[in-house]
Parts: structure tokens; C-alpha cells; sequence
């Protein structure tokens, strides 16, 4: 998977292909494929990008000093994989997951690989999480119409990152906010699917009708 899906596709920062090469993704999605070049399904009906999307995420997500003790928040626990990736380097992960039963799972296996580093959170996450902040990097796993003003503000003010895919209900771009005072600058970079942010300052959710 590291080879193949990450570094053949230009992803060569070594501390984020170690974190990739020791982290188990079969610890943290089931099914046959677990390391297969596609998104898998997470429970709830949510599913987790392929491992290429989630380092991609991550490496732009950067902070400038590093990941090691770094104070990450990450919109979206899902499975808990993005944020074991970030444990695994070094960072202090605060992570919110709207499926109360996705956190409680997400939890369990994070104890059971090793994350103490890794607090999950159930809420809604376009609130952010003030208390813990400000974050060095925020990663939002889920897209939304616009990046949530809440997040902004929790960001770190001299360099806080925050990538988030930023788009319609059905196609989003991959978008990273960089902060500096009360300067926000927005790059849109590749086009991205990701499952919906449902929040108040997010998407509503879908009724079936
Ligand atoms: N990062 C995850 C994958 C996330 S999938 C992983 O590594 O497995 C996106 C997740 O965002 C889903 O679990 C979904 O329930 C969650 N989500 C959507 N809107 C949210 C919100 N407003 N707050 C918190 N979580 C949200």
C-alpha cells in the first residue's frame, strides 16, 4: 500500500510513509480489503477515503513546527484511522464524531492499537471543540458548502492550517485554509468525493423519502 498507492503517487514526507507503513488499517475498517486502493464502508453509513486521500489530507495538513506534540483537531472520527495516522507522529488529537456508536467503536480500537494520544469526542463538529483549542491543524474528513466560521476561529493564529473538502453534496475540492492573524487565505486544490458534514454549519440531512 505505501509504495504502490502513496509513494508512487508523489507522497514522500518518510514520517508520514512510517506512520502509514505501522498504523494496521485492518485494525480500524473490516472486510476483505482493507488496504485496497478505494473508500471502504465505516458503519453508519459513512465510509473512510482510500489511503491515498487520507495521506494527501494529512500531508497538507502539516504544521509548519512538525507533527510531534502538535494540538490537531479532526472533524470526523469515523473509523478513527485518520486520527491514529496523526497519533502515530506525534500529534495531541482531539476528534469529533456526530454516530455516537462510530466514537464508541472508534474509541476501543483506538485504546486497543496504542493512541492514548487521541480524545473522541460525540457533537457536532462545525461547532469545533473551543476547549481544546487553538489547533496548529484541523482536518475536516467530511464536506461541506463552506468551511465553518467556528473552526476558523479555533484556529491557531499565526499559521494554523485547516484542510476540508469544499463543494456540493456530491463533489467537493480539496481546500486548505491558512491563517495568519485575522488573514485567511483558501487554496482549492483536487477534486475530492467525501461523505456529508451535517451540522449548523454544515449540510442538513437527507430524509428518505
Ligand atoms: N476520518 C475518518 C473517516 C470519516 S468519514 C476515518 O479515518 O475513518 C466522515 C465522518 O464524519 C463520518 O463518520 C460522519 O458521521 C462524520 N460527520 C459528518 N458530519 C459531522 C459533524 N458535523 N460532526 C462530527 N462528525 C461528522
Amino acid at each position: 500500500m505505501v509504495a504502490e498507492q502513496l509513494e508512487a503517487r508523489g507522497i514522500d514526507d518518510p514520517e508520514l510513509l512510517r506512520a502509514f507503513a505501522t498504523v494496521e488499517r485492518h485494525a480500524f475498517v473490516d472486510g476483505d480489503e482493507p488496504y485496497g486502493d478505494h473508500a471502504l464502508p465505516v458503519g453508519s453509513g459513512q465510509t473512510i477515503s482510500q489511503p491515498y486521500v487520507v495521506a494527501r489530507m494529512t500531508q497538507i495538513a502539516r504544521p509548519t513546527e512538525g507533527w510531534t506534540d502538535a494540538n490537531i483537531l479532526e472533524i470526523g472520527t469515523g473509523s478513527g484511522y485518520q486520527a491514529a495516522i496523526l497519533a502515530e507522529m506525534g500529534a495531541k488529537v482531539t476528534s469529533i464524531e456526530r454516530h455516537e456508536g462510530l466514537a464508541a467503536s472508534a474509541r476501543t480500537r483506538l485504546r486497543y492499537a496504542g493512541y492514548a494520544n487521541v480524545e473522541v469526542h460525540v457533537g457536532d463538529g462545525t461547532a469545533g471543540w473551543a476547549g481544546a483549542g487553538p489547533y496548529r491543524s484541523i482536518l475536516v474528513t467530511a464536506g461541506g458548502p463552506s468551511v465553518p466560521q467556528p473552526l476558523l476561529e479555533q484556529l491557531h493564529r499565526s499559521g494554523g492550517r485547516l484542510v476540508m473538502p469544499v463543494g456540493s453534496r456530491e463533489h467537493q475540492f480539496l481546500t486548505l485554509v491558512e491563517r495568519d492573524g485575522d488573514d485567511v487565505r483558501s487554496t482549492e486544490l483536487e477534486p475530492v468525493v467525501f461523505v456529508p458534514l451535517i451540522g449548523q454549519y454544515g449540510l442538513v440531512e437527507e430524509r428518505e423519502v
